[in-house]
């Protein structure tokens, strides 16, 4: 589960996050939908530790990960992150790669990776390197990777955006799959109307720093708040 508390952010004297609360439970996703440029990545980065916030708080599970007098570094947050650039390892085999943040025994270390690869149908290039792989394998690749060491929360920022649009229902209907069998809490950044509409079990609009609206993605496309996010979702059907 994770609770973001009255975030905000400044750059140069500009805010560009003002006030952004939300709580995803554990097994739900929740689209950050928004046009370029309204804070969507920023809020992202906070969460992951590679920022700071001004103000605010960030819980995971409860525990208070960041805040005033508290900021627990990226790498022990236990949260995973998928971007769209987030590249493999060049240099590992795909096995060494999904293993790349796995504590434990050779033996569990393996039997995740194995375990992993199965679920996204990549288990025959085990032993194999990223470039002989597609683009789609290797995105399937790096959630297998993401997810490998148990997150309690995965961020994804976009991450299906490098993607043809042939491949990308299938790896987006995959992904969600494997999210919700493992239970994590999902954030996930998009200002694809589309794809928060398919992916969502709640999507929050953000506008100008802010969440304008929030709620099951049905909802919202039935209901838009304002002219803005009518004409925002005015290209899908
Ligand atoms: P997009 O859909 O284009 O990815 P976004 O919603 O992710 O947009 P952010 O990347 O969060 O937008 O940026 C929000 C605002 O903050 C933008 O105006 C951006 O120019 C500004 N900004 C982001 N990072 C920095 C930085 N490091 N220094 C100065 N300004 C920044
Ligand atoms: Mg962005």
């Amino acid at each position: 589960r994770l609770d973001l508390r009255a975030l905000h952010r400044s750059y140069e004297g500009r805010e560009v996050v003002s006030g952004v609360s939300l709580t995803i439970r554990a097994g739900e996703v929740c689209c950050l939908l928004g046009p370029s440029g309204c804070g969507k990545s920023t809020t992202l980065r906070m969460v992951a530790g590679v920022e700071h916030q001004d103000a605010g708080e960030i819980l995971v599970d409860g525990e208070r990960i960041s805040g005033p007098g508290r900021h627990l570094p990226a790498e022990k947050r236990r949260i995973g992150l998928m971007f769209q650039d987030f590249a493999l390892f060049p240099h590992l085999s795909v096995a060494e790669n999904v293993a790349f943040g796995l504590t434990g025994s050779r033996a569990e270390k393996r039997a995740r990776v194995e375990e992993l690869l199965t679920r996204v149908d990549l288990i025959r290039y085990i032993d194999d390197y990223p470039h002989g792989l597609s683009g789609g394998e290797q995105q399937r690749v790096a959630l297998a990777r993401a997810l490998a060491p148990k997150p309690r929360v995965m961020l994804m920022d976009e991450p299906f955006s490098g993607l043809d649009n042939r491949l990308r229902d299938g790896i987006r209907d995959q992904t969600l799959d494997l999210l919700k069998e493992e239970g994590t809490a999902v954030l996930l950044v998009t200002h694809e109307p589309e794809e928060a509409m398919r992916m969502a079990d709640e999507i929050a609009l953000m506008r100008g720093g802010r969440i304008v609206q929030q709620g099951a993605p049905y909802n919202i496309y039935n209901a838009p708040v304002d002219r803005e996010a009518v004409a925002f979702f005015s290209d899908i059907n």
